[in-house]
């Protein structure tokens, strides 16, 4: 199927590893320029060779802090003409209510609540006076079935899904689609540092990760992949999914029912 994704300039957070790295190859192989955001230089300088090796995609890297309010601007001023923003960096703690404090709270939610409330607004704004334009937020299952011993992740999935929904309910008055995805447990290096953590909270140790991973009974036997994300967002941004705004999308092989 040709999704008809050529030429459009799409900008991934998060891009250099895991699930963002994912979005922005399968983006690139449908004909997508693409920016690449993240804070390590060295890590999106290996992303964007891969992409152009593989796709040979126009390829710009952008490093920058988005838990920081003045990197989230000038992201939104730098690259106001994108077609399709990702919002995807992340990386809440791990934890029970009383293993998290206040400041890792905060410090979590700046990236990945605020970070995405305020680089959407940025962007959702040039995409109105455009009237052209989708944004997608990479959330997390977690928000729709909720693990106490991921609380600050459960409470700002839940109010990025009402964000996503509330927004995506208005943007079609102005030709704009925003949408959300909710993968659940996925093949990355967060994943594995959560499993280690949850090992070491649970009176083992980090190494044990592997039984605390046997202990979730994941469907079809195996976490999520990253690629499997990259395909479904390929899909959503494209016109193919012209009429799907407002709408979250569980990627989790049936997690939130099991
Ligand atoms: P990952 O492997 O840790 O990759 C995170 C990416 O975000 C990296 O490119 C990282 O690069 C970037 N990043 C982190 N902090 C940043 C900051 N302050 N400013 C800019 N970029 C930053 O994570 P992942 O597993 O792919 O997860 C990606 C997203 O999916 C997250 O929002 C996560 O909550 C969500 N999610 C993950 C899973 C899972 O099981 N893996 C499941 C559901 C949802 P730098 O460190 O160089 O900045």
């Amino acid at each position: 199927m040709n999704l008809g994704l050529r030429g459009r300039r799409a900008l991934v957070t998060g891009a250099s590893r895991g699930i963002g790295r994912a979005i922005a190859l399968a983006l690139a192989e449908e004909g997508c320029h693409l920016v690449l955001v993240a804070r390590d230089v060295n890590d999106l300088a290996s992303a964007a060779t891969e992409l152009r090796e593989a796709s040979g995609a126009e390829v710009i890297v952008h490093a920058a802090d988005l838990s920081v309010r003045a990197e989230q601007e000038c992201l939104c001023r730098t690259f106001a003409d994108v077609d399709i923003l990702v919002n995807n960096a992340g990386s809440n703690p791990p934890g029970e209510l009383d293993e998290v404090t206040t400041q890792e709270w905060r410090d979590a939610w700046e990236l990945k609540v605020f970070g995405y409330v305020e680089i959407t607004r940025g962007m959702y704004a040039h995409m109105k006076a455009r009237r052209s334009g989708v944004i997608v937020n990479i959330i997390g299952v977690v928000g729709e079935r909720m693990n106490p011993r991921y609380i600050v992740g459960s409470s700002g999935n839940s109010a990025l899904i009402a964000f996503t929904k509330t927004l995506g309910g208005r943007s079609p008055d102005f030709n704009v689609r925003v949408l959300g995805v909710n993968p659940s447990l996925t093949d990355t290096d967060r994943a594995k540092y959560m499993l280690q953590e949850w090992s070491v909270q649970s009176g083992s140790t980090a190494d044990q990760w592997p039984n605390v991973l046997k202990k979730l009974r994941l469907p079809f036997g195996r976490m999520l992949q990253p690629r499997e994300i990259g395909d479904l967002v390929a899909f959503l941004v494209s016109p193919r999914a012209s009429y799907i705004s407002g709408t979250i999308v569980t990627i989790d092989g049936g997690t939130a029912n099991r």
